[in-house]
């Protein structure tokens, strides 16, 4: 039997008045969206969190971005195993099939996916360590960013972890060979980029410094 209930009343609301202000003020566009395909300039890689909006950050529309959200930013290196790589799935189409620019890597402030993995490899987290966690497996990939931590209090290396996730998946990304081809051929740009929720503020990867600095 399959599972399932009606939406809830609030989430019927909103999707009534989006429907009779927004669309039906854009109607064409959404027509035009929908017959011509999709060809977002850039993939975003990003946290599942729901406080990072990256379509706000960016004042991005429908059809600008290709979006990957995963728990803590991640991405897996190469592997072609037959297992099932939702991440590596979604960085295949968005290169291979949609040719994108950019792809993004979005880190952020507070982000509990970091903290677990900091917490999993300080020991505090045996919950994590098990074989049956979800979350602590997905979050093995950062293990490697927390043994290069540098020493120092422990708000400062939980921050830098944060970076470490966004540093990792850039390098992961370019064990991808379609990736190395394409950013080799400059057809292909990658970024990290991590961003403060309190602060509202955007700091980008430097790949000369290997340190993040303000937008
Ligand atoms: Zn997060």
């Amino acid at each position: 039997m399959t599972v399932a209930r009606l939406l809830p009343a609030y989430l019927v609301q909103r999707y009534q008045g989006w429907r009779a202000t927004t669309f039906a003020e854009n109607r064409p566009w959404y027509r035009r969206l929908a017959t011509e395909g999709q060809r977002p300039r850039a993939m975003v890689i990003s946290c599942c969190d729901s406080r990072v909006h990256v379509t706000s950050i960016f004042g991005a529309e429908q059809g600008e971005f290709f979006i990957h959200r995963n728990i803590a930013n991640l991405v897996p290196p190469f592997e072609q195993d037959g297992a099932r790589h939702g991440t590596s799935a979604a960085i295949e189409y968005a290169v291979e099939a949609l040719h994108v620019a950019h792809i993004i890597v979005l880190g952020h402030s507070n982000c509990g996916g970091v903290q677990g993995c900091y917490a999993m490899c300080s020991g505090r987290a045996p919950e994590l360590e098990a074989e049956t966690s979800f979350v602590g497996r997905w979050m093995d990939l950062l293990r490697p960013g927390f043994d290069r931590l540098p020493e120092g209090d422990e708000a400062m290396r939980a921050r830098a972890l944060e970076h470490e996730a966004v540093i990792t998946s850039l390098d992961n990304l370019m064990t991808f060979p379609f990736i190395a081809r394409a950013v080799a051929a400059g057809d292909l740009g990658l970024h990290g980029i991590w961003h403060d929720i309190a602060e509202g503020s955007l700091l980008q990867f430097d790949p000369d410094t290997r340190t993040f600095g303000p937008v």
